[in-house]
């Protein structure tokens, strides 16, 4: 027996938190502030729905939810993208470069 799961999470849009705060990126148009909710579906059918992290900004006129950071306008929303710890796990050095592979002090794989 073999099964297809039909289903996935998707990013949805929440309650409206500022009218007309930015511009949709593909029209133009007026778009809302909104806070975003993720909706687990399953066979289409949403099943669970929980609040995402950032908020962003639905368009009007096309329906476009582009993230908040992208719409300009808000200061300090989203933060910056995510850098992996450049730290040695096996003797807690600073490693310059978050690219390497080994530890240049110990030769841990990192
Ligand atoms: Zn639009
Ligand atoms: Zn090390």
């Amino acid at each position: 027996m073999f099964f297809f799961f039909v289903g996935g999470v998707e990013q949805g849009a929440g309650r409206v938190l500022k009218e007309a705060a930015g511009r949709c990126l593909r029209c133009g148009g007026a778009a809302d502030l909104v806070e975003t909710d993720k909706v687990l579906k399953l066979f289409f059918v949403p099943v669970k729905r929980w609040p995402g992290k950032d908020p962003a900004y639905l368009c009007r006129e096309c329906g476009l939810l582009a993230p908040g950071s992208l719409g300009g306008g808000e200061p300090g929303t989203g933060p910056p993208l995510l850098l992996r710890d450049a730290r040695c796990g096996a003797c807690n050095r600073a490693v310059a470069d978050p690219q390497f592979r080994f530890c240049p002090f110990c030769g841990s794989a990192l």
